[in-house]
């Protein structure tokens, strides 16, 4: 979410703005747009599309300022159209901004604004800020820039111009990526170093609620309220191609660091003065189900299964989690009483997108749960809840998995709420313990340390087991498929009380076997199944929660998982599973971004 750049120098701007925002190409986005900042005049030019569309636009203008943003967008408020595309420019066209992240607040903002005799063009989060902008300007750019600040919440990294002051940039870092490059006679700010480090490697990081004041020769960093703090400069020593990845090797464990981020976006702007509340379920009448229908493919399926027990359990509705390329072909028994749940990271999965259709054909209402704006999953719902992932470049799923888990919770926390399934005391128990969960997911990785070594020890084994119950067997499925796709290594997911009905004859000495045993109310059983096949000779690894130290008596190995309520252990407890799917890859020198034979998005049979 997605990518910004700002450049103030000597050289044409409008080039250095396009080559800037092809290098943030692969943070994913579906609109593009430049403001130039040129003889006390802005002029902006937008598109929905590629770069190539905004570069084909920009071919005839003579943009010969210095001084300009540009923006590449990955829609969550409003669709990937023209209008939604940034920067937005203020009715006078004094002020041009881009912007990432949520304004959580916006629409409080919006309402004030609109009162105000302000107006808006887009149905975007980020256009209050220029109206702000516009409201608070009194001559004075920088006091403008912080007064919006204070009014906004959420998560942002701005990029501002003003007609006032040329050669002028402001750039905002609170909660979104952003840092600043210094050059001679030149600066830039951009959300990550590939956008100018072919001009500049010396670059400033900013804190969350710092602002930066840009010309050709002078940076000036101040904290919130105005005062000058020294900058921290330093420089960069990757090259281009590790600089996307932010440093990290391979996108999926970029992902899979930016979870608890993923979390508080999904999770934070649906928490209202203590009250779980979504946003787009307005007319959904939950008393008039008698069942719901959870349907979806990989790992989305698997976000399903762990669903259906949450939903279950609080909600008291039957609930049955269907794969979406079965389901389109059964003839399925739905109709107005029953609920269907579409689950899509892409919002493109042609047999999520089938499975609807059928699900409507019979008059059952649909809900998806998506993490792109305006695709073909949202279009054709009738209520849709995002998942605020942004995007995703690794092929194997990671926060787009988590983040639909954590959307269902927030579901069925609600719906429980709305039905008097749970009790006013529980329902704030539920809610303070989904707000937790981006601190839980960051401790599980800050736990997951001896991850490496333990996937160093295990990466020749050609077949492997997971077992658990309950919600630590949905976890087994998805724990399951993230090996396989990026490590090729064979595995079986199985509930661990069925094992002794078949399975069981091929556990043999040195079988590795990986037990999830973290839902609190199965523990004890769990614990037996281990015995069971160490009783056989298998080597097992446990996942349990943190404290739980009698697993370290009958397993081999252990990982450590925080703690958290029962019925959101599948989010904490997976993010292990994919480290260790992830090292394991990596001992065995598989292309772990793109593993063989899969595609992202799925949009064929
Ligand atoms: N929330 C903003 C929008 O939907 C910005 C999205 C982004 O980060 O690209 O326009």
């Amino acid at each position: 979410m997605c990518g910004i750049i700002g450049y103030t120098g000597k050289n044409r701007a409008c080039e250095i703005l396009i080559d800037g925002l092809r290098r943030l190409e692969y943070r994913g986005y579906d609109s593009a747009g430049v403001s130039i900042l040129d003889g006390g005049e802005i002029s902006t030019v937008k598109t929905k599309g590629r770069i190539d569309a905004l570069a084909e636009k920009l071919k005839d203008a003579q943009h010969m300022g210095t001084t300009g943003i540009g923006h590449t967008r990955w829609a969550t408020h409003g669709a990937p159209n023209d209008t939604n595309a940034h920067p937005h420019m203020s009715k006078d066209g004094r002020f041009a901004i881009v912007h990432n992240g949520i304004i959580e607040n916006y629409e409080l903002l919006r309402e004030k604004l609109t009162k105000r005799g302000f107006e808006f063009q887009s149905e975007t989060d980020s256009e209050v800020v220029v109206n702000l902008l516009d409201y608070y300007y009194n001559g004075d750019f920088k006091e403008a820039v912080m007064k919006v600040i204070t009014r906004l919440e959420g998560s942002f990294a701005l990029g501002i111009v003003c007609a006032d002051y040329p050669g002028k940039l402001f750039a905002v870092k609170s909660m979104s990526p952003l840092i600043i490059g210094v050059g001679v006679g030149e600066n830039y700010f951009a959300s990550d170093v590939t956008a100018f480090i072919g001009h500049t490697k010396n670059i400033i990081h900013l804190d969350d609620g710092q602002f930066a004041e840009i010309t050709p020769n002078e940076i000036n960093v101040y904290d919130p309220l105005g005062r000058r703090v020294e900058p921290k400069y330093s420089k960069v020593t990757w090259d281009a191609e590790a600089a996307e990845k932010g440093g990290y090797d391979h996108f999926m464990l970029k992902e899979i660091m930016e979870q608890p981020r993923a979390l508080e976006a999904t999770i934070n702007p649906r928490v209202k003065n203590g009250k779980v509340s979504p946003e787009g379920l307005d007319g959904l009448c939950l008393e008039k189900f008698r069942r719901i229908v959870i349907t979806a493919c990989g790992s989305a399926y698997h976000a399903g299964v762990v669903g259906k027990y949450v939903i279950e359990e609080l909600c008291r509705i039957p609930t049955e989690t269907a794969l979406a390329s079965e389901f389109r072909y059964s003839d399925p028994i739905v109709d107005k009483d029953t609920l269907v749940i579409a689950i899509s990271q892409s919002g493109e999965t042609a047999d999520t997108l089938a499975a609807m259709r059928e699900a409507k054909k019979r008059g059952a209402p649909v809900l998806a749960i998506v993490n792109v704006v305006g695709s073909s999953v949202a279009t054709l719902a009738d209520y849709v809840l995002y998942t605020w992932a942004g995007p995703e470049i690794a092929v194997a799923t990671t926060k787009g998995y988590t983040t639909q888990v954590a959307m269902l919770s927030v579901f069925a926390v609600w719906a429980a709420s709305r039905l008097g399934t749970i009790t006013p005391e529980r329902e704030a128990e539920l809610t303070h313990a989904l707000c937790e969960l981006p601190e839980r997911v960051q401790r599980a990785i800050d736990l997951s340390s001896n991850i490496s070594r333990i996937a160093h020890a295990n990466y020749k084994h050609s077949s492997l087991f997971f077992i658990g119950r309950n919600i630590d067997y949905a976890c087994c499925l998805e724990a399951s498929l993230k090996l396989k796709e990026i490590s090729y290594i064979h595995s079986e997911a199985y509930a661990a009380g069925e094992l002794k009905h078949g399975t069981i004859a091929l556990i043999s000495p040195e079988q590795l076997v990986i037990a999830i045993a973290c839902y609190e109310g199965l523990r004890e059983k769990t614990m037996s199944n281990i015995q069971q096949v160490k009783a056989r000779g298998a080597n097992v690894l446990g996942v349990a929660r943190e404290g739980d130290r009698t697993i370290v008596a009958e397993a081999d190995d252990v990982i450590f998982v925080p703690n958290t309520e029962p019925l959101f252990m599948a989010i904490p407890e997976i993010i292990p599973m994919q480290l260790f799917a992830y090292y394991v890859a990596k001992e065995n020198g598989c292309d772990i971004d793109k593993p063989k034979n899969l595609a992202k998005s799925v949009t064929v049979e």
